[in-house]
This record gives C-alpha cells, sequence and structure tokens, in this order.
C-alpha cells in the first residue's frame, strides 16, 4: 500500500508539473504557478503517509480518499447533458443588423425609411454615429500598421465577393452531368475532406432551415431584395483565430486576426461553391459582408457547436475562437443529425466571465430568454458595436476571457471532457478557471 500511495504522490506531482509545462508554453505564468503548486501540495499527502508513518492504515485512506475523489469527478452525472432551447420560429431581417445600419447615410431615403419604421432604434444608433467608427484613425486603438493591415484583409474578402454567386473570375465553368441523389454520401466525404485541406478547422451539413436565412438582404444594392431559399443543403465550416492575436484583444491585434480569418474563410469558402458548381450543381458561398444566412445557426444545426452566452458559436476544441462561413447548395449531400449538446448552455449558466469583462456591458448576466420563439441570451448589439466604433475595432474581450478559448492541447482537451460528461466537473471548472487564469489582461503590441 506504501508503493501505491508513492506511485500516486508520483502521478498527481507530474500531472501538476505538466499542466504547469503546459501553461508556461501557453504563456500563462499565473496558471503555471498554481498548477505547479497544485502538483506539489496534492503529492504531499500520499508521500507522507507512505513515508513518515510506520502503519499501513493512512497510506491506505489517503488513496482511498484520492480514488473516491477522482471516481466522484470522472462519474458521468449529467442532467443538463441536452439542451432542449427551441429555434426561431421566423426569419430575421438583416437590415436590423448593425452592419446594415451602419451603411445607412443620413439625409438619404433609405436612412429615413429605415428610421420610420424603427423609431426606437434612433437614439442608439445616433450613439455609434457620433463615434469615430471601426479602423478609424481617430479611435482609441488606433495604430497605424495594425489596421492598415485589417484594412487590406477586409479589401481582399471584397474582392472575392463576385465569386460568391459564381459570376467573374475563371468563366463559365463547365457543367457535368445533373448530381444525382445517390451520391450524397460521396459527395459528403468529398467536400467536407477537401474543407479541411483547404484549412477548416471544423465541417459539417445541415438541412437548409427556413430560420437560416434573412428574410431581406441588408447589405449594399441587395437592401431590401427578399431572400430566397434555393438551396436545401448547408455546408458550413469554421477557422480557428490565433490565441495570441485574440489574447490581445480588444487593441488592433484582433482585429488584424478577426480580418484574416474573414478572408482565409472566404478563400475557402468560394473554392468550395466553384468545386460544387463543375460539379453540375448551384452553390452560393456567404462570406464576411455577403451572407444571405445567419452562420451561427447554420453552424450550429450542422453539429459545429452550440450558442453560447455571449451569442457566438461555441465549438468544442476552440470555444468562440472561430470565424464561421457557409455555402448553401443543391448539391445532393448528407446532413449531419447532432444531438444538441446541452453541456455548453449550462457552463455558461454559472459562468459569467465575458458578461463581466464586457466593456460596454452588452453581454447579460442573467437567464435566457424567448427572443422571436428560441431561447437565447439577449446581447445588447448596440451598445456593443457602439464599443466598436470608439474603439476601432470589435473588441474580443468576451473571446479572450472564455474558458472554451484555450488552446486545443491534451490539457485542455482533458478539461472540456470533464465538462461534457460531469455536472459537478462543469461547476468546479468555473471557479478553477477564475482562479488559475485570472482576469487575463490583454497585451497590446502585436510583436
Ligand atoms: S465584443 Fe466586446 S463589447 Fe462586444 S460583447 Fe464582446 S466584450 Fe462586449
Ligand atoms: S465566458 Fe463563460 S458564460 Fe461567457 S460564453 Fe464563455 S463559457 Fe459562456
Amino acid at each position: 500500500m506504501r508503493l501505491a500511495a508513492l506511485f500516486l504522490g508520483g502521478v498527481v506531482l507530474s500531472s501538476g508539473l505538466a499542466a504547469a509545462g503546459i501553461s508556461l508554453a501557453e504563456r500563462k505564468g499565473r496558471a503555471a504557478a498554481w498548477f505547479a503548486g497544485w502538483g506539489l501540495a496534492g503529492a504531499l499527502p500520499p508521500v507522507a503517509a507512505a513515508l513518515v508513518s510506520p502503519s499501513r492504515t493512512p497510506a491506505f485512506v489517503v488513496v482511498l480518499a484520492y480514488l473516491a475523489a477522482a471516481a466522484v469527478l470522472a462519474f458521468p452525472f449529467n442532467p443538463k447533458r441536452r439542451d432542449e432551447g427551441t429555434d426561431p420560429s421566423g426569419r430575421f431581417d438583416e437590415r436590423d443588423t448593425m452592419f446594415s445600419r451602419r451603411e445607412l447615410v443620413p439625409g438619404t431615403s433609405r436612412f429615413e425609411e429605415y428610421y420610420a419604421r424603427h423609431p426606437e432604434k434612433r437614439a442608439a444608433d445616433e450613439g455609434f454615429r457620433a463615434r469615430p467608427g471601426l479602423l478609424s484613425p481617430k479611435a482609441a486603438h488606433y495604430e497605424a500598421a495594425g489596421f492598415a493591415a485589417a484594412e487590406a484583409s477586409f479589401a481582399a474578402v471584397k474582392a472575392l465577393h463576385p465569386l460568391a454567386e459564381g459570376k467573374g473570375g475563371g468563366g463559365e465553368a463547365p457543367k457535368a452531368g445533373r448530381p444525382r441523389p445517390e451520391e450524397a454520401g460521396d459527395n459528403t466525404r468529398f467536400i467536407k475532406s477537401w474543407a479541411l485541406k483547404l484549412g477548416a478547422h471544423s465541417v459539417g451539413v445541415a438541412g437548409s432551415q427556413d430560420y437560416h436565412f434573412y428574410s431581406r438582404a441588408g447589405r449594399a444594392n441587395r437592401y431590401g431584395v427578399p431572400v430566397e431559399i434555393r438551396h436545401p443543403f448547408a455546408l458550413a465550416f469554421t477557422v480557428e483565430m490565433d490565441p495570441e492575436m485574440i489574447g490581445r484583444a480588444p487593441y488592433a491585434p484582433v482585429v488584424m486576426e478577426s480580418a484574416r480569418q474573414y478572408l482565409k474563410a472566404g478563400a475557402i469558402a468560394v473554392q468550395l461553391a466553384e468545386t460544387i458548381r463543375r460539379r453540375g450543381a448551384e452553390a452560393r458561398a456567404h462570406i464576411d459582408a455577403d451572407y444571405l444566412v445567419i452562420c451561427p445557426l447554420v453552424a450550429r444545426d450542422a453539429g459545429l457547436g452550440e450558442i453560447g452566452r455571449m451569442g457566438l458559436l461555441m465549438t468544442p476544441k476552440a470555444g468562440p475562437r472561430v470565424r464561421i462561413a457557409v455555402v448553401t447548395t443543391d448539391w445532393p449531400l448528407l446532413a449531419d443529425r447532432p444531438a444538441r449538446d446541452g453541456t455548453v448552455v449550462d457552463f455558461c449558466r454559472a459562468c459569467r466571465k465575458c458578461a463581466d469583462a464586457c466593456p460596454s456591458k452588452a453581454v447579460p448576466r442573467g437567464v435566457r430568454t424567448e427572443i422571436g420563439g428560441a431561447l437565447r441570451w439577449r446581447i445588447d448589439s448596440e451598445a456593443c458595436f457602439t464599443y466598436w466604433c470608439a474603439v476601432g475595432t470589435d473588441c474580443g474581450v468576451c473571446v479572450r476571457v472564455c474558458p472554451y478559448s484555450h488552446r486545443d492541447n491534451v490539457f485542455h482537451r482533458a478539461v472540456r471532457a470533464g465538462v461534457r460528461r460531469s455536472l459537478l466537473f462543469r461547476r468546479l471548472a468555473v471557479p478553477l478557471d477564475d482562479l488559475f487564469y485570472g482576469k487575463q489582461k490583454a497585451r497590446k503590441e502585436f510583436f
């Protein structure tokens, strides 16, 4: 039994030191110190029981206590495993998004028409219009080189817009024969593998739902045009944002990284759409500033994650630290049929890190409410966007502090597995993340 106690002490110590080493590699000094301390403190009782006492009883009691604690934590007691949250009952009008409202020009008929329909939004929108604006040289976090880099990436995304529907660039796609439904399995395997090879972080297929699509478009020359549902399938994928860059939110690196990943997602999406068109089917890429679908909802229904407190898609491996793009198509595909994972929403119920850290108080601290038929947390998008226009970046503080945003490595994978498996583990993980990682102050510099 003394040998067992010594072995247990060694396992606890080496686990603590391994976690400390991983934290050091992640440049999380505070967590490294805590893990090393926990490893030492945790190893002490079994080692002392084995070496100090002449009797075998203390070693037996300590080993038993440690095994019991591990068994309780690993026990799959998980009453909130399924989320029974409902889906939106109708479609959302893109003209109500902040990005569409931002494009309204005072004095134009479009501007007057919008605020005649929505007088309640006028005061809030005057708030963001009074601020310098996204990527403005007058914004609080203006940084010349960083903002220029972000603008360059956004300009490149814009250059992809004609390719989203297959217009321009490369001429007419040669048509293969009409796609056959019995090829759905092969098509799905091929297009998912190709998406991953092109650089997607995760990929899934959803059957198109009414609520995936905007009711009317709200950007550029499509403003006000009703959105048709032409395609029965939606291929959704994520690209991962670099944790180092997100760790600098809300300063310039965060918007550089957003723009870089929008461009990466856009380039992948237009290639996938063109590949499908060349197989004889219709396809439409939905990329930054050129969406007809609400990407987080499509991605959720394709099994890529759940919608958390901050209103973003929370993926299993990178949490909200992703960007999403979608390709809708009539090419026969097999839709994923994911079971809804209630553990994310349950974790968010106990964790309010994003709400506490949000500089504009846009993330609610309370419970989910029914909005448009769906249970969700109501984000104050006016307050969020007004803050963006003040600092000049897309902020990202909520993403930076989220416990799900940790890197995808062996340690955080083990923690996430525990969070999915056990209610008790989830309840412990929230305060421990606070203790180990603290408020995670941002570094400003890019280099
Ligand atoms: S992006 Fe910033 S302002 Fe917006 S919700 Fe997140 S933390 Fe708040
Ligand atoms: S910070 Fe916490 S509450 Fe907010 S989305 Fe992440 S897990 Fe949920």
